[in-house]
């Protein structure tokens, strides 16, 4: 043991001696030599570099989803899907041709932009895709979808409700209910005034098994999957359903009508 203790010292002190020597030979044979200046010759003053961050790639984005338009909420109305019998003697239910127009809002096709807004909200919170099953309902798909009496004046009619659920979140709509209340907490110009738009628990008859809940411009409410599902719905997940109640562009109550449902929407055939 010893003698591999001196053979280490030995190999550390010759690599010692040996660079002192390069080192003594590089002196020996270095060269000077003087750069010329003129007496005003200044140096130019670097800046500091400052520090570009690179721009990300499109799979390091934290959100590559596309963006909820108007175009999520077209009527999803199909001429293909069969008629439905009906209990009472009348005509079978046929389905829309799925082609027609979104309602005329504030003199524009489209729905009611609180609702496109609180979908991307939850889509840049969550990172994940917000499937909208119901967006705009013609009349004619309304009564196909579900032909129960309490959904004639659905306000899907209008372009003032939409039904969703989130991929890879199905199963926590509680947590998307909070993203929804927390919208308003967060969101200009409703977080100016928070506590005005504050939900309350909904006391009315359209209770589902989860009390809905109710703010000044919004009606929120989960659909578990055995409480009913309509044509739109036919999945097995819970849903949310977001209503509209307050128009805040042209500050009236946002609600059901046969004009604004039948003739608020651009039919295209
Ligand atoms: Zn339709």
């Amino acid at each position: 043991m010893p003698g591999l203790i001196l053979l280490f010292l030995f190999s550390v002190s010759c690599s010692r001696f040996e660079q002192s020597e390069q080192e003594k030979m590089r002196r020996l044979n270095r060269t000077e030599e003087s750069l010329p200046r003129r007496s005003f010759a200044t140096n130019y003053l670097l800046e500091s570099p400052l520090h570009t961050p690179r721009t990300s790639y499109p799979w390091e984005a934290q959100l590559h989803l596309p963006k909820i338009t108007k175009e999520f909420f077209r009527c999803k109305g199909n001429c293909t899907n069969p008629p439905l019998p009906t209990s009472e003697e009348k005509e079978p239910l046929r389905d829309c041709h799925g082609t027609h127009g979104l309602p005329i809002l504030h003199g524009k096709e489209g729905v009611y932009p609180l609702l496109i807004d609180l979908l991307n909200y939850v889509q840049k919170k969550t990172g994940r895709r917000v499937i909208i099953t119901c967006g705009h309902r013609c009349p004619l798909h309304n009564s196909y979808a579900d032909a129960s009496s309490e959904n004639r004046t659905s306000k899907h009619q209008i372009g003032a409700e939409v039904d969703f659920y989130v991929q890879g979140m199905e199963d926590q709509p509680l947590e998307i209910a909070g993203l929804i209340m927390q919208f308003f907490q967060e969101t200009p110009p409703y977080a100016e005034h928070p506590e005005r738009f504050a939900f309350q628990p909904y006391e009315g008859s359209r209770s589902t098994r989860i009390k809905p809940w109710i703010n000044k411009e919004l009606f929120l409410k989960i659909v578990s999957p055995d409480e009913g599902r309509d044509g739109d719905n036919r999945h097995p997940y819970p849903y949310l359903c977001c209503q509209v109640r307050f128009d805040s562009l042209a500050k009236e109550p946002v609600v059901y009508t046969w004009e604004k449902a039948h003739r608020g929407y651009a039919q295209i055939n």
